[in-house]
């Protein structure tokens, strides 16, 4: 059975779950799009009512939520409770503000009378990953149930309590059966869900592979498809920038989340003015972090999600050294039992090394001393991905002059990229295409229809 919980702090495995049959995943398509027929029906006030008490359950059971991310993938446990807090937030964001975003859009023809509606385009197929598992999942569905779609999720296999606890949230909330369906299938069968005629569009959040595989199965069918992928985000220390107060920022940009975030800070860029200071308390407050059990309130950092992603780093760890770098701090396995990983620091990269490019998904901090802004420019966009990105600095009027030359989605200033409900998020280059959350966020599987009247 490959969907089970592992706690990644013990490597034991808690409890294992039946794969859904053909037929299981066939009906729940079915069910899903005779609901469709009735739901694209329904007034934005009922959505909303629906969506607002989704939010209601989850911050009345955010114990046990923020308990069940963190015993299946190893978050520590007051930041479980902020993804249940932000996830929320997203659910009660677009309840809110839904029908002014899909408001009819009026044209000025030179001819006749137009404008654009915006609607529904049917049943919805979201592949998520457990990095974020509610928050991930919520900020595909909240905008799509509002625009009057219905959702099947196909989640992690590794945080299937996590995927039952959220469609039993809007079961106990009132959904009708099918508005969201959790499907509980691998990874490998998701794509051939694709083909069905049924399905209309298709996001996924992941790995580049998978990413990829989805966008295939999407572009042959003429399917729209979102894709949010990995990320390499710089984080760019100007001379000016107050070094303490970005030290911490930057442990907050690396170490969350265990490493294990997308738009984590995984480049630390600079310059020479500032570069050996920065350094050296960076190395200090790596050194000092505590880790461990992520039931304990007193951990900074817990396990990795999984043996094998604790695996995968290290191995890549190794090769980052056979090519050059340096490890200042950590580089091993921490602690005896469990997926646990050290805090780490690597220096001595040099920009020409291809291994260097790689996305570094867990507690490993990369750090480039460059000559000047330009450089650290160069250097940023030198990756393959562009997901986000920061800059520090007390100069703001210069920091959006970087800002333009950075090749993301997003860059942030004086503070790494980070989330929320009222702000678009979503990268280029290998970092995907499309955008979530924010106005931007609810159009992408919309059908803008244009109504003319002569
Ligand atoms: P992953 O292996 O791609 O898994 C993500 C989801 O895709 C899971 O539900 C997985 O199912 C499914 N999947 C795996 N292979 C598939 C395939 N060939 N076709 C269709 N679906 C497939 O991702 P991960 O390694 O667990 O997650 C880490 C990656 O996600 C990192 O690169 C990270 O940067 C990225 N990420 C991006 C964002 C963003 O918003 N840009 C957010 C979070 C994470 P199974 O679990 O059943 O294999």
């Amino acid at each position: 059975m490959s969907i089970k919980t592992t706690n990644p702090a013990t490597n034991k495995v808690e409890k294992s779950f039946d794969e859904m049959t053909d037929k299981q995943v066939d009906n729940a398509i079915e069910l899903s799009n005779k609901t469709f027929q009735d739901w694209k029906k329904t007034s934005y006030k009922e959505r909303a009512t629906l969506l607002h008490k989704v939010a209601d359950l989850m911050r009345e059971k955010k114990t046990e939520l923020a308990k069940l991310i963190t015993l299946e993938m190893g978050k520590v446990i007051a930041q479980s409770e902020g993804e249940i807090d932000l996830s929320a937030s997203i659910l009660d964001y677009y309840a809110d503000n839904a029908e002014k975003f899909l408001a009819d859009k009026k044209l000025s023809p030179e001819e006749g009378k137009a404008f654009v509606r915006s609607s529904p385009i049917g049943v919805l197929f979201g592949v998520m990953p457990w990095n974020f598992p509610f928050y991930q999942v919520v900020r595909f569905a909240a905008p799509n149930i509002m625009v009057g779609n219905t959702i099947l999720l196909k989640h992690a296999s590794i945080v299937p309590q996590c995927a039952i606890a959220i469609d039993e949230l809007f079961k106990e909330a009132g959904a009708p059966e099918g508005l969201y369906t959790n499907l509980m299938i691998s990874g490998k069968r998701s794509t051939a869900l694709v083909d069905d005629t049924r399905i209309k569009g298709v996001s996924l959040t992941g790995s580049e592979g998978a990413g990829a595989s989805m966008a295939e199965a999407a572009g042959k069918n003429l399917k729209r498809s979102v894709l949010e992928l990995g990320g390499s985000d710089a984080f760019i220390v100007l001379a000016d920038a107050d070094i303490d107060q970005t030290v911490d920022l930057a442990i907050f940009g690396r170490m969350n989340n265990n490493g294990q975030s997308c738009v984590a800070s995984k480049r630390f860029i600079a310059v020479e003015e500032v570069a050996d200071e920065f350094l050296e308390k960076f190395t200090a407050k790596i050194k000092a972090l505590k880790v461990g059990d992520p039931m304990d309130p007193s951990t900074d950092v817990g396990p990795l999600s999984s043996q094998e992603a604790l695996d995968n780093i290290l191995d890549q760890v190794k090769r980052f050294e056979s090519a050059g770098a340096k490890i200042v701090v950590g580089g091993k396995r921490a602690l005896d039992e469990g997926a646990f990983m050290q805090p780490t620091l690597l220096t001595n990269l040099n920009r020409e090394e291809e291994t260097f490019k790689e996305e570094l998904f867990g507690p490993v901090a990369s750090f480039y001393k460059v000559k000047n802004e330009q450089e650290a420019i160069d250097l940023a966009n030198d990756s393959p991905f562009g997901l986000g990105g920061s800059i520090y600095t007390k100069d703001i009027e210069k920091a959006i002059k970087i800002a333009d030359q950075i090749d993301s989605g997003m860059v942030f200033i004086n503070s790494p990229t980070w989330t929320q409900a009222d702000l678009p998020f979503g990268g280029t280059k290998r970092s995907g295409y499309g955008r979530e959350l924010s106005e931007q966020g609810i159009h992408e599987f919309v059908n803008k229809k244009l109504i003319r009247v002569s």
